[in-house]
């Protein structure tokens, strides 16, 4: 914590500017929140992408029953014999979801479907691809070859999946797909989630416009927002659009008043900055304990974050105030704020998967700061995975970000990069 100062290190929300790497403001961030515990009872229906607020146990065995992986036939393995074919007969077919109700002798074999129960006593499957089926007067002869199958082969063991009493899915789950599928399969129809979190989201400037409005001369159209709102709602998260507020502090009083009373978090992009006129230093240090972090990147500087109380006993709503720059609000929104909401959401640890690349092009770089630039992940023709620059790195350049499906992080102590060499890159497309 070189820069830091020790006071952050004790409490990294004590107001005041602070220097302070990437890393170490990540790290203060994940330090100062608490998760919120909110538990309500949603139909599995409605369960995708929401945060599991205790573990899901299994009621049952998964599968219940013993029960075949092929479609073949079912027998004792104690009926194959060393060196030589084993020839069985077929007294009956067993479909899924009939289990067999008669007795199997040895010597006897079972055409059995995929997830039939296995019947008592035979513990063994051969598929049909590998046995010789010859039809016979009582019942059909099947062959078996040395050495193609093995007792227990191709039996799926009852609880193999999931065990009874155990947790199926722990809490702090963010439920995919596949878990909505697992949870169905215990028969359960309800699950215990958090509530959404609740993110106010506002742009200042008075340059800005939004959409519908005329632009006149000098204004541009807010699209921070809009691509803020985005990353939000991939989360899962509430959103109360609170739209424009100029560069007033009686303005930016009022609306953040009106976002701590109805929001867990303030997310606001332009004008922290905000922390450049004094004014707006004064209504933040009214509200809360914001504190101005110069933190030591590229794009992305400034930044600043902190709690703005609420009424005593309430837990505090945090501000995430976000840099203008359409691609320094989006950067250090992946960069500060994804996995900081993810944590108050309740969800376990969900970092953006980081992968190395190599790296198509020179990239200059000077150490003490990390970088990040907008790159295309794709398949390397010599295997493995190339990354490709965007065009134009400017902050401002939306586009950059638009065409990127990942960001290259060129690490602190880093130095320039040359052609073909690997590099870090967090992948933040097509995923929350
Ligand atoms: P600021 O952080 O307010 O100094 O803004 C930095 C730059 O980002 C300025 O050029 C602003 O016009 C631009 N900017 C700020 N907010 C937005 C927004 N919501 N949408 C698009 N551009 C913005
Ligand atoms: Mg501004």
């Amino acid at each position: 914590m070189s820069a830091t100062g020790p006071e952050l290190g004790m409490s990294p929300l004590m107001a005041g500017d602070h220097n302070l790497s990437v890393a170490e403001a990540r790290a203060a961030i994940a330090a100062a929140l608490q998760p919120l515990h909110a538990p309500e009872q949603v139909p599995l229906a409605q369960a995708l992408g929401r945060v599991l607020a205790a573990d899901v146990l299994s009621p049952i065995d998964v599968p219940a029953h013993d029960n075949s992986a092929m479609d073949g036939y079912a027998f004792r393995g104690a009926d194959l014999v060393q060196q030589q074919p084993a020839v069985l007969r077929a007294v009956g077919t067993l479909f899924a979801g009939a289990p067999w109700a008669g007795e199997v002798a040895a010597g006897e074999c079972l055409r059995i479907m995929t997830g039939a129960v296995m019947p008592p006593g035979l513990d063994t499957v051969v598929p049909l691809e590998l046995c010789r089926v010859e039809p016979g007067p009582d019942g059909d002869a099947v062959h078996i070859a040395p050495g193609v199958i093995r007792t227990g082969d191709n039996r799926r063991h009852r609880g193999e999946d999931l065990r009874a009493g155990l947790p199926a899915l722990r809490a702090g789950r963010v439920l995919k797909p596949a878990d909505l599928g697992l949870v169905a399969s215990l028969g359960i129809a309800q699950v215990t989630v958090q509530r959404r979190l609740r993110v106010a989201l506002f742009s200042t400037g008075n340059e800005l416009r939004t959409l519908g409005q005329p632009l006149d001369a000098g204004s541009i159209y807010d699209s921070n927002r809009y691509s803020l709102m985005g990353a939000l709602q991939r989360l899962g998260f509430e959103v109360l659009d609170l739209g424009l507020v100029a560069d007033d502090p009686a303005a930016l009083q009022a609306t953040l008043a009106d976002a701590m009373a109805r929001a867990d978090v303030v997310l606001t992009s332009g004008g922290v900055s905000m922390g450049d006129a004094d004014h707006t230093r004064e209504v933040l240090a009214r509200l809360g304990e914001v504190a101005f972090w110069k933190v030591a990147m590229r794009p992305g500087r400034p930044f600043a974050f902190g709690p703005l109380q609420r009424e005593t006993g309430a837990p505090p709503c945090w501000l995430f105030a976000l840099p203008g720059n359409p691609v320094a609000a989006l950067v250090t929104f992946y960069a500060f704020a994804r996995e900081a909401l993810l944590q108050l959401a309740g969800a376990s640890a969900a970092p953006l998967p980081v992968l190395q690349a190599r790296c198509t092009a020179a990239i200059r770089k000077r150490p003490g700061r990390t970088e990040f630039q907008r790159g295309v992940v794709e398949p390397a023709p010599e295997g493995g995975w190339q990354v490709r620059l965007t065009g134009s790195q400017g902050a401002g350049i939306l586009r950059s970000m638009s065409e990127a499906n990942a960001l290259v992080v060129l690490a602190h102590e880093q130095a320039s990069v040359a052609a073909g060499e690997m590099v870090d890159v967090w992948l933040f497309d097509g995923l929350h």
